[in-house]
């Protein structure tokens, strides 16, 4: 059987001085869902983000994406992982300044083992998936915030990455910027790619399939996953 995209079963993250941002998380995302992590500031959500994306490493408890058990990886096995299966998308897009978007996406896939040819060719695909295929060339100053926005979903899915993790992906854009951007977002849900979305927008939230609300380092709740996910909706609730 096909492991779910993310498995977490009481996953703790206390930062040194004592501040715990998680506190026994348990969460299963199956393949193929749009799930909104909601909640107020400091609730453990960029945390949560961080360590399904296995850039933070947990205290204590169990972190499986894709079926591999992340705490027992080294550095390069989590390399990898982050490289073939986990895209990123971040609210201020992260893009380097002076750099092409042609150039801002291929740099993406530097690790991917691709020659720079086809590197720059699949860079160009995935602008063009974007509905960019006419700003490769803009640097990101010649662009608007959705547009830049956009560039950075380019690179985040240029190696189609069975999972895209966004941390607040409108929260720098107008709301007609926002909406253009999370309707690309599921365009790409529904081509298959499981996507997990921070953010503090109720109206964005509402909008999504299933929605997990957290508070002071828990999962204070759970609108449930597809019946696929195995999860038994509000099982969560506090
Ligand atoms: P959110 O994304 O919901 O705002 P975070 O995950 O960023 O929440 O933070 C959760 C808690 O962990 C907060 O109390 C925050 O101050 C703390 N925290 C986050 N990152 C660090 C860090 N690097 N060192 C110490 N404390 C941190």
């Amino acid at each position: 059987m096909t492991p779910p995209m993310v498995f977490l079963a009481d996953v703790s993250r206390t930062y040194p001085g004592g501040v715990t941002a998680l506190a026994g998380v348990s969460l299963e995302i199956a393949r193929g869902e749009l799930i909104a992590i909601a909640g107020p500031s400091g609730s453990g959500k960029s945390t949560l983000l961080n360590v399904i994306g296995t850039l933070d490493r947990p205290t204590s408890g169990t972190v499986r994406i894709d079926g591999y058990d992340v705490p027992a990886l080294s550095d390069r096995g989590l390399s990898a992982l982050r490289a073939t299966t986990i895209g990123f998308v971040f609210q201020h897009f992260h893009l380097a300044d002076r750099v092409t978007a042609l150039d801002n996406v291929a740099g993406g896939l530097l690790y991917s083992g691709l020659g720079r040819a086809e590197r720059r060719r699949r860079a160009a695909a995935a602008l063009e998936r974007v509905g960019l295929g006419h700003r490769l060339d803009h640097e990101p100053h010649e662009l608007s915030g959705g547009e830049r926005q956009r560039v950075a979903i380019a690179r985040a899915v240029a190696g189609d990455p069975p999972l895209l993790l966004a941390d607040e992906p409108t929260g720098a854009l107008d709301s007609v910027s926002g909406a253009g951007v999370m309707e690309l977002l599921h365009d790409l849900n529904a081509s298959g790619t499981t996507i997990v979305i921070i953010t503090h927008d109720r109206e964005i939230a509402a909008s999504l399939p299933r929605r997990v609300g957290m508070r002071d380092g828990r999962i204070v709740s759970d609108s449930g996953g597809r019946p696929a996910a195995g999860a038994v909706p509000g099982s969560e609730a506090a």
